[in-house]
């Protein structure tokens, strides 16, 4: 592109709510063939609820959740936030929490009011061999629903289920059909479960799902794609993201995640409207092709 041209797109492109960090991004845009989504905070609001506390004989949901969230009080992830405010609205004391571990892309690992407390996904529960083979209608029941359910062991014994969900933004299914229109193959990706995943994924009109994705693979997923001939963007907002961001042939961050994320990209759409992106190609196109 010619430097007037990247100009004029480029100031087009902030009109519409895109920053553009990067010249070549324009240029980028235009040869895309996929396009790879985060599910949580891009697809969706990327701020959970809790939805539902379901428990084993001998436990109360509030017993249960008020151990859980204790916990969470010492984790980042969004739905550690869910979960603490949850017991806050349902007046719940939280006790003093003695120690803890964030286990990436699995869950948490803690001891609170001398118990220890593992909450996470299967695999999690997997490989304390903590038997949660009970629970898994339930769990899947929930998961179908879209919700994401996170088994919770006390002192290694499984004690119950805790269910966070997220709401879709509403113009995703919008923005996710044009980029399919513009022929574009349009994946998601996400660190939660493949049922989760598959419901969401339904609910938006995407039929390529990663799911299960340690925080540590995303990039290695985006270089599985570029390396099958996709010139690929990919988008997302979290620390999680940035990896695979840079990794992309053009990073999009959404303007409400992460420094880092932003950091790590080529664009960012301020407003986290996935549309953007759709304009942002459209824009390339037009700016490209008027230089030609
Ligand atoms: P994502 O950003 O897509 O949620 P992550 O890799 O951060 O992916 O997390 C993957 C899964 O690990 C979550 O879906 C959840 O089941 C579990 N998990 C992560 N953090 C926590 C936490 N603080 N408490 C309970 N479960 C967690
Ligand atoms: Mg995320």
């Amino acid at each position: 592109a010619t430097p007037t041209a990247v100009m004029v797109g480029t100031g087009r492109a902030a009109e519409l709510g895109i920053l553009i960090s990067n010249g070549e991004a324009l240029e980028q845009a235009r040869r895309l063939t996929a396009v790879v989504l985060d599910k949580t905070g891009t697809i969706t609001q990327g701020k959970p609820a809790l939805t539902d506390v379901t428990v084993v004989d001998g436990w109360t949901s509030d017993e249960l959740l008020r151990l859980v969230a204790a916990a969470e009080t010492g984790s980042e992830h969004p739905v550690a936030q869910a979960i603490v405010t949850a017991a806050r609205d349902r007046g719940l004391t939280l006790p003093p929490v003695d120690s803890f571990d964030s286990i990436p892309g699995h869950g948490l690992l803690a001891t609170v009011d001398g118990h220890r407390l593992r909450v996470g996904n299967a695999a999690l529960m997997e490989r304390a061999s903590v038997d949660v083979s009970h629970l898994g209608a339930a769990a899947l029941a929930r998961a179908e629903q879209g919700g994401t359910p996170m088994y919770v062991a006390v002192d290694e014994r499984a004690a119950g289920l805790v269910t966070v969900a997220d709401t879709i933004k509403a113009e995703s299914p919008e923005a996710i059909a044009q980029l399919m229109a513009l022929g574009l193959q349009v994946w998601m990706i996400t660190g939660d479960n493949a049922a989760t995943a598959h419901a969401v994924a339904r609910q938006v009109g995407i039929d390529n799902v990663l799911a299960d994705v340690l925080p540590a693979d995303k990039a290695a997923k985006v270089a599985d794609l570029q390396a099958q001939g996709h010139v690929v963007a990919m988008s997302g907002d979290g620390v999680n993201d940035a990896a695979a961001l840079a990794q992309a042939d053009l990073g999009i961050a959404v303007g409400t995640g992460a420094d880092v994320a932003i950091a790590a990209s080529d664009i960012t759409l301020v407003g986290g409207d996935l549309r953007s992106i759709v304009s942002a190609i459209a824009l390339s196109r037009r700016t490209v092709s008027v230089m030609r």
